[in-house]
């Protein structure tokens, strides 16, 4: 599996999209997609750099206005 980029070593992750069979990986450094024989799909478009981004900041906004001091653990995510 390509876990780790050939570029920058960097570590990749697993997106499932509907339209595709099998998940694609992301190198969030490189910000381009391989698929699960290392081969190049595509780049990692503008839009779906910002859905991610907003997705971080949803996520963060959600941790921070948690009125509970414990650092919840993020179980299971890569
Ligand atoms: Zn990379």
């Amino acid at each position: 599996m390509p876990l780790l980029c050939k570029e920058c070593n960097g570590r990749r992750f697993p997106i499932a999209f509907p339209e595709e069979r099998d998940a694609l990986w992301l190198c969030e450094k490189c910000k381009n997609f391989v698929n699960i024989k290392d081969e190049f799909i595509r780049e990692w478009t503008e839009k779906e750099i910002e859905e991610n981004r907003l997705k971080l900041e949803n996520f963060n906004n959600d941790v921070t206005a948690d009125k509970t001091p414990e650092i919840k653990r993020r179980s299971g995510v890569n």
